[in-house]
């Protein structure tokens, strides 16, 4: 089959592209390269395109018939969502758009979104199901929750498909250690420790120990990142369905506290880390743990990777190569 992947360069993108290949599929990648890294230059079709420019992305889509499109072309670094409004509306909102209008005009029905844990806000409850409600606390999170809400207005009027997948914490990166999770800033927990690591230092920060948990910390549903992709796939089977206006949490169901994951670190990398603990990061959940009753039922989908420190490990493999 054909498919597009947008921000096919990016950290959640290069994971799919390198599974859709393995499937032996056709892939085209639209990427401004803003960050990420692009693998297997020779075996996809590449398009350097920045999702704003809709006369460029029109000529584009008129040359080919995706079977799907894959979305993951984002801005996704919450605190910078607050700080940089307007460039997350732009990139998130506005580009998505774009890209939907001209699926749209072009016959191109298919859509798979990259939504966001952050779409709920402050839980409500132990583990979140997909009915909670949706009241973000970050312009990164309403950034989700608006393309959503389109997509779910598009699709009662028009024969246009989607699933948005909510993710919550991805982790991890492919066993080849060939691609991994490299934002630039880093500020996620797992990346930025390994990075810090691998520059032989031993500080980490941690935001907050007085929160309601079992330790103090942040809990989070860390999901390693094949996992996420191989929901992505098994999705498109419902793009046989008649109407499809979709969405699914991917997570584990089980959390982790920010000292667990630094205790697992020390375990993967076996390196004994300096604790240094710090206020509150604004906007952070005490707990976010997915309810994933649905997608274990409608997609047949179980996360492969149960071990958290397999996990950890997948990520230090990919982290200490020497090019990153
Ligand atoms: N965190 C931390 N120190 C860091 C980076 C993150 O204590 O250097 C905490 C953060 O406050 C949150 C958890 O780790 O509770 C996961 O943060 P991350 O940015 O990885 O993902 P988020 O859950 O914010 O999407």
């Amino acid at each position: 089959m054909k498919f597009l992947v947008t921000g096919g360069a990016g950290y959640i993108g290069s994971h799919m592209v390198k599974f859709l290949l393995s499937k032996n599929h056709e892939v085209t990648v639209f990427d401004n390269l803003s960050t990420g890294k692009l693998i297997n230059k020779n075996k996809i079709n590449f398009i350097k395109v920045n999702l704003l420019n809709r006369k460029k992305l029109d000529q584009l889509m008129s040359k080919k018939k995706f079977d799907a499109v894959f979305h993951f072309a984002a801005l996704s670094i919450v605190n910078e969502s607050e700080k940089k409004p307007r460039k997350y509306y732009m990139n998130n909102v506005l580009g998505t758009k774009n890209l939907i209008n001209s699926m749209i005009k072009y016959k191109l029905n298919n859509l798979i979104f990259s939504s966001s844990a952050s779409v709920y806000g402050a839980p409500k409850t132990k583990k979140i199901l997909e009915t909670h409600q949706m009241k973000p606390i970050s312009e990164y999170g309403k950034n989700k929750k608006e393309i959503e809400k389109i997509l779910a207005q598009i699709g009662k009027k028009k024969n246009f498909k989607s699933i948005s997948f909510r993710y919550f914490n991805a982790a991890g990166a492919d066993e080849s250690a060939k691609i991994g999770e490299n934002h630039k800033p880093e500020t996620h927990l797992i990346p930025k420790i390994l990075n810090s690591i691998k520059r032989k230092q031993k500080k980490v920060y941690i935001y907050g120990n007085s929160y309601k948990t079992i330790d103090g910390t942040c809990v989070r549903d860390y999901i390693h990142v094949n996992d996420i992709v191989r929901a992505h796939y098994y999705g498109l089977k419902k793009f046989r369905q008649k109407k499809c206006i979709l969405n699914y949490n991917i997570g584990s169901g089980k959390g982790y506290s920010v000292l667990e994951i630094i205790n697992g670190i020390e375990k993967v990398t076996r390196v004994k880390l300096k604790i240094i603990y710090k206020k509150k990061r604004k906007g952070d959940p005490p707990i976010l743990v997915a309810d994933c009753k649905k997608i274990f039922k409608d997609l047949r989908w179980k996360p492969k990777y149960k071990n958290i420190d397999k996990i950890l490990l997948t990520a230090w493999q990919w982290h200490k190569k020497p090019f990153i």
